[in-house]
């Protein structure tokens, strides 16, 4: 039977799951975490994230569409939020196009429940990939339960395991004429969860993204089904009038969000006693070519990791499964082949996503604040 090995059951590795197992491929996923349908999520890494018609499409190949559909809340456009608490909406497309929020615990659970119930998948949890043999297609992986390493051989190997993959560091890295290269910006995020009213409800329109935008910075909430918002305030980490370095206290907090925020304060009054149990995250863009070497290949952020700042890093990773699976196809599973013209067609985008995941910070945190902002883009577009 042929088999295929995947490092990492995130966003693109339970989506590649299904797609190898539909293709007839008995396949075998590490992940290094515990299975995350026992455990609970904890803030910090984005606990919900816009789903566009990128990320559809890949769904919808496999029939993962109807499995998610319930989980996502459409956002028709984007709210911003003024100093003086002004409210203004800009659409984002035709009447009744959305984005979606979705919660990324969730999406990835449906998506692992999919590839198991295949029957072809299995999902080895705390299995951490240590490193990589090209020559003989295998990884190494050790098992975080029993302290005990263990190889595993297969026909092809696909790393899905992030934006800091052991396999492009172990491996990839390694080989002569590998490019990469890792950049932190200068600011980071942290996660605020704004609680449903008493009964339920929600405190915002959950059918928009919304966005306080602040010029060198900026708070976006996203609604979850519960009622509540996951919002997520992006700053410079230091060296600026507003930055995080000088919220060191629980006033600080306080005061800030008071000031600068005043509508979301008003809904939240007590909302820097979350500050320090949620973690202050850094952001990075990582570029690497080639993404395929030998039997193994990147997808996902493994390949071109981004800043969240354009809502598309897993959209572009779940299209990379989706193109990946049309090129199985037309080259008739012979890899040499697909990941070829894999890595040519991929490249372009996952750097055209980089750029425009950059740009797009000063458009929401600075450009979306000026009332000309749409008129002006109305012009650059014709
Ligand atoms: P991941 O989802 O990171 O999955 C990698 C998996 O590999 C994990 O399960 C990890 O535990 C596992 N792993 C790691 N190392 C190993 C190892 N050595 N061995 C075995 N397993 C390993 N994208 C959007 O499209 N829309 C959004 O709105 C959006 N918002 C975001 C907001 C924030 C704050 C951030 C940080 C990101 C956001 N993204 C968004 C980007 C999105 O999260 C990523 O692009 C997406 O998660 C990439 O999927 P992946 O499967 O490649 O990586």
């Amino acid at each position: 039977m042929k088999t295929g090995t995947i490092v990492g059951a995130g966003l693109a590795g339970s989506l590649w799951a299904v797609y190898l197992a539909k293709a007839g491929y008995k396949v075998t996923v590490f992940e290094r975490r515990p299975d995350i349908r026992k455990a609970e999520i904890s803030a910090g890494k984005s606990i919900n994230l816009a789903l566009s018609e990128r990320g559809w499409t890949a769904l919808r190949e496999v029939g993962l569409d109807r499995m998610v559909e319930d989980l996502a809340i459409p956002m028709y456009g984007r709210i911003m939020h003024d100093e003086k608490a002004k409210l203004t909406f800009q659409p984002y497309g035709e009447e009744g196009q959305a984005i979606f929020s979705v919660s990324r615990g969730g999406i990835n659970a449906r998506m692992m429940d999919a590839a198991e119930q295949s029957g072809d998948v299995t999902i080895h949890y705390n299995h951490q990939c240590v490193d990589v043999d090209f020559e003989n297609t295998k990884v190494t992986l050790l098992n975080k339960e029993t302290n005990e390493t263990i190889e595993h051989q297969s026909d092809v190997v696909f790393a899905c395991d992030g934006a800091f993959s052991a396999v492009r560091y172990n491996g990839f890295q390694k080989v002569d004429r590998f490019n990469f290269s890792q950049n932190y910006i200068a600011d980071g995020y942290r996660e605020i969860l704004l609680p449903a009213n008493e009964d339920g409800s929600y405190k915002l329109d959950k059918n928009a993204l919304h966005i306080w935008p602040r010029g060198e910075f900026m708070l976006i909430a996203l609604a979850n089904e519960d009622g509540s918002f996951t919002c997520t305030l992006f700053m410079p980490f230091e060296n600026h009038e507003y930055s995080f370095d000088k919220l060191n206290s629980r006033d600080d907090v306080d005061q800030f969000f008071r000031e600068v925020f005043p509508d979301f304060h008003a809904m939240m009054p007590d909302v820097a006693d979350q500050w320090e149990t949620h973690p202050l995250s850094s952001l990075a863009l990582m570029r690497c070519y080639p993404w395929t070497h030998e039997n193994f290949a990147l997808l996902g952020d493994a390949a071109h990791a981004t800043v969240p700042f354009y809502g598309q890093g897993m959209n572009a990773s779940m299209e990379d499964c989706y193109v990946m699976g049309q090129l199985m196809k037309k080259h008739n599973e012979n890899w040499t082949e697909v990941f070829k013209e894999y890595q040519e067609v991929r490249k372009p985008n996952g750097d055209a996503l980089q750029d425009l995941s950059v740009h797009n910070y000063k458009v929401m945190r600075d450009l979306v604040a000026d009332p000309h902002f749409l008129l002006k883009k109305k012009f650059e577009h014709r």
